[in-house]
């Protein structure tokens, strides 16, 4: 017949209590911590960036008219639209110049070699926080595979430079002609109210 003492007990559940009550201590002191960590971060999206950021850049290899080394990219283009231009980066959502812009008419064209690329009766409201279009400028957009991240998407690039616009995803169920989402970073853009760039490009090819 040997219980412990009640000052064993109480010692015991001290020990115990105590233990807990540091824990959800500790555990409350780095909570504001993280948080204000992951908020201090947010404009830069780290995440994003590190999800549809740099890689590798499986159009380099391609043959595009326009040829530039990265030097010479670097000259003509500012360090965000060299990131997601020529190195596949993603701008953060909400923020691009063209994300809620819906002109009546004119034409988007590519910021690294002035391409038109869409025309603006091709965009659409898709609510994702980027510019959305349902289709583009004949042969203006090259597709490719992307399997980076462990999941296969169809990036899409400039026909004329190989410059990076973003992704194209399909079968959503928007109420489009094409039931397709070009998701373009506006950053890659530039947006003229003529059409006339577009109908000569039409024209000569
Ligand atoms: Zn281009």
């Amino acid at each position: 017949m040997r219980f412990p003492t009640f000052p064993t007990l109480l010692r015991t559940f001290y020990t115990l209590s105590n233990c807990t009550a540091r824990a959800s201590t500790q555990y409350k002191s780095i909570q504001p911590l993280a948080r204000g960590t992951v908020l201090k971060s947010m404009p830069t999206i780290p995440f994003l960036s590190s999800l549809f950021g740099t890689s590798s850049s499986s159009s380099s290899n391609m043959s595009h008219p326009v040829q530039k080394s990265d030097d010479e990219w670097r000259a003509v283009l500012n360090k965000e639209q060299f990131r997601v231009l020529r190195q596949k980066g993603t701008e953060a959502p909400f923020v691009g110049k063209y994300d809620k812009h819906m002109p009546e008419e004119g034409v988007y064209t590519c910021a690294g070699c002035d391409a038109p690329l869409y025309k603006a009766n091709h965009k659409f409201k898709s609510g994702c926080g980027w510019p959305a279009y349902f289709d583009n400028i004949p042969g203006a957009v090259t597709r490719h595979e992307d399997r980076t991240l462990g999941m296969s998407r169809t990036e899409i690039v400039c026909s004329n430079c190989g410059g990076h616009l973003g992704h194209v995803f399909k079968g959503e169920g928007y109420n489009t002609p094409t039931d397709e989402r070009h998701c373009v970073n506006s950053i890659s853009m530039k947006f003229s109210p003529e059409d006339k760039v577009v109908d000569k490009t039409d024209s000569k090819v």
